[in-house]
C-alpha cells in the first residue's frame, strides 16, 4: 500500500488528506481496489490541529483566536463545508450592520458605501464621505483618465495605489484595509501576487473604477439564483459553532475512513530520501516512510524540514517573509457602552500612529458570538507596523488595547472577560517577486518526485485558498501515484 505522510496540521494538510480521501471515496462508488491501496498519515506538531485556527467558547461568548471567517467570494471552503454535510452550521454576517469605519485625525468615519476595498463605485455615498478631503476625492476620480501601467512588472501596492488613486486613497483606506487583513506593509507588497483583480482591471480596462462598474452592471444583468440558494451567503462566511468546527468536523471524517491516522505531538524535524520514497524523522526519535510527502507547514518550517533533503529549495522557502500578530477579544455589558457599534467594526491607517490595527465588532457582525446583554469586541495588535506589541505580557497588551478602545470608542467600561492569542511568524507575506520565488520553489520541489508543499504561503493567504491549494496538491499527489 503506498503512503502519503502529510506534515501540518492546519486547514492545509486537512484539506489535503481529506480531498484524497474524497478521491478514494469516489473510487469505492466505480467498484475499485485501489480504495484500500493508499495510506494518509496526518502529522501535527502541537498537541491540537488547526494550525491558526482555534475557537474557544467560554461563559456564553464564543471567541475565535485566529480567523473568524473565510470569503464566499473564493468558493473553496464554503465548498468545502457543504460537502462535509456543514451547510446548516453555516452563517453569514448580520448585512443591516454592514458598514466599516476608518480612523481619521482620531475619529471613526464610514468607509463609504460602494467603495469595493478601495476603488470607488457609487457617486454620492463618496462625495457625501467625510473620510476623503476633497482633493482626495477629486484625484480619485482621476483615475478614470490615468493611463495604464506600460510595462506588466510587478510592483508593490502602495506604487499601484498612489500612481492610480493617489495617496489620500492609499493612506485612509487601501493601507489600513489590507493592514486590518495581510497585516500587510503596502510598500512591501506585490500587488500581482495579493490583488491580481486589480492588475487585471487596469490591463483589461484600462482604469480600476470603470471596470469594476462593468464588472458590477454584468453582474446586475446574470440571473438571480434561486431564494433558496441565496441563503445566508454573505460576503464573508463563518460557522456557527465557530471555525474549530471544520477542524473538527475534518479530523473526524478523517479519523474514521480507512487507512487513515493523525498523529498530534509529532514535531518533524527532517524529511530525506529512503529508497524510492521518503522518511519523515520527528523530533522524538521516531521516523515514517513515505512514498509521497506533503509538507503543509509554513515555508519557515518547510525550509527547516527540508534542509538536508535540499538547501536551495530550504533557502528559497526561507525568503518568503511572515509577520507575527495577536488578537485581544474584550467582552463588555451592553449598557455599559456609550457607543452605537452600528457597523462590523473599525480599520486603523498608519498615519494615525496608533497601537491596533483593527478591531471587529465582533458580536455585531455575527450571531452566536455572545448573551444579548453583552458585546465582544476583538483587536488586531502586531503585523508589519507593531511587531514588537506581540511580545507584550497579557496585563500589558490588555492595558494597551483598553487604552486605545478608550481614545477611539470612549469605552472606559470593565471588562467582562479578555483573552489574548499570539501567532508568532504567522502571516506570511507576498511582498513584491512573490510569484517568481513560488515559481522557483515548485520548479525545485518538482526535482523529488513525490514531495510536495502546500498552505497559505504560496497562492493566497486564506482559508479559501488554503483550501484550495491543498486539494490540487492532492490531485497531483493522486495522479503521481496513478502512474
Ligand atoms: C490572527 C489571524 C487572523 C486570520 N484571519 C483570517 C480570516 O479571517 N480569514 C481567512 O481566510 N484567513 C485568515 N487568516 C489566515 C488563515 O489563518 C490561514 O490562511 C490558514 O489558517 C493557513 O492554514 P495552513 O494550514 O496553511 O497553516 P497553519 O494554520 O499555520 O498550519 C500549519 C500547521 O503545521 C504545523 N507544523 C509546523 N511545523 C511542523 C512540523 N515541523 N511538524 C509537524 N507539524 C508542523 C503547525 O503546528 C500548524 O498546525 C488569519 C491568520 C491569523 C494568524
Amino acid at each position: 500500500m503506498k503512503r502519503v505522510v502529510i506534515i501540518g496540521g492546519g486547514i492545509a494538510g486537512l484539506s489535503a488528506a481529506w480531498s484524497l480521501r474524497e478521491h478514494q471515496l469516489g473510487v469505492v462508488r466505480t467498484g475499485a481496489s485501489e480504495a484500500q491501496a493508499l495510506e494518509v498519515v496526518v502529522l501535527e506538531r502541537h498537541g491540537s490541529l488547526g494550525g491558526n485556527i482555534k475557537t474557544e467558547k467560554t461563559d456564553g461568548f464564543l471567541i475565535e483566536g485566529g480567523p473568524d471567517c473565510f470569503l464566499s467570494e473564493k468558493p473553496w471552503a464554503l465548498a468545502l463545508c457543504k460537502r462535509l454535510g456543514l451547510e446548516d452550521e453555516l452563517l453569514g454576517t448580520n448585512e443591516e450592520k454592514r458598514k466599516t469605519f476608518v480612523l481619521s485625525n482620531g475619529r471613526l468615519h464610514v468607509l463609504p458605501e460602494g467603495v469595493i476595498l478601495m476603488v470607488p463605485t457609487k457617486l454620492l455615498p463618496f462625495a457625501a464621505s467625510s473620510l476623503i478631503s476633497i482633493p482626495g476625492k477629486i484625484r480619485m476620480a482621476m483615475e478614470f483618465f490615468i493611463p495604464k501601467k506600460k510595462d506588466d512588472k510587478d510592483e508593490t501596492l502602495g506604487s499601484f495605489v498612489r500612481r492610480r488613486l493617489g495617496q489620500e486613497a492609499l493612506d485612509k483606506i487601501a493601507e489600513p484595509l489590507v493592514a486590518g487583513v495581510h497585516a500587510g506593509d503596502p510598500a512591501t507588497m506585490s500587488v500581482r501576487a495579493c490583488f491580481p483583480k486589480f492588475v487585471q482591471l487596469e490591463e483589461e480596462h484600462g482604469s480600476l473604477i470603470r471596470g469594476m462598474l462593468k464588472r458590477l452592471s454584468a453582474a446586475k444583468g446574470a440571473p438571480t439564483p434561486p431564494a433558496s440558494a441565496k441563503k445566508k451567503i454573505t460576503m464573508f462566511m463563518t460557522l456557527k459553532g465557530g471555525l474549530s468546527t471544520l477542524i473538527d468536523t475534518l479530523n473526524e471524517r478523517l479519523l474514521s475512513s480507512e487507512n487513515t491516522s493523525i498523529k498530534t505531538g509529532v514535531n518533524v524535524i527532517g524529511v530525506h530520501k529512503k529508497g524510492a520514497g521518503y522518511e519523515a524523522l520527528a523530533q522524538d526519535g521516531s521516523a515514517i516512510e513515505a512514498d509521497v510527502v506533503v509538507v503543509a507547514a509554513p515555508a519557515w518550517a518547510a525550509s527547516a524540514l527540508l534542509m538536508a533533503l535540499d538547501d536551495k529549495l530550504a533557502e528559497k522557502l526561507n525568503a518568503i517573509p511572515y509577520v507575527s500578530t495577536a488578537t485581544v477579544t474584550i467582552a463588555f455589558k451592553r449598557d455599559a457602552i456609550r457607543h452605537p457599534l452600528n457597523g462590523f467594526g473599525f480599520v486603523v491607517p498608519k498615519t494615525e500612529k496608533r497601537r491596533i490595527m483593527a478591531a471587529t465588532w465582533t458580536s455585531v457582525k455575527f450571531d452566536y458570538r455572545s448573551p444579548d446583554d453583552a458585546v465582544l469586541i476583538r483587536c488586531f495588535v502586531g503585523g508589519s507596523k507593531n511587531a514588537e506589541l506581540v511580545s507584550l505580557s497579557d496585563a500589558e497588551m490588555l492595558g494597551m488595547v483598553r487604552e486605545e478602545l478608550k481614545d477611539i470608542m470612549g469605552i472606559d467600561a470593565e471588562p467582562m472577560l479578555a483573552r489574548v492569542f499570539r501567532w508568532f511568524n504567522s502571516m506570511p507575506q507576498y511582498t513584491v517577486g512573490h510569484e517568481e520565488r513560488v515559481a522557483a520553489i515548485e520548479a525545485l520541489v518538482s526535482k523529488h518526485p513525490g514531495l510536495y508543499v502546500t498552505g497559505s504561503a504560496y497562492h493566497g493567504i486564506g482559508i479559501s485558498d488554503s483550501v484550495r491549494n491543498a486539494e490540487i496538491t492532492a490531485k497531483k499527489v493522486l495522479h503521481l501515484l496513478a502512474q
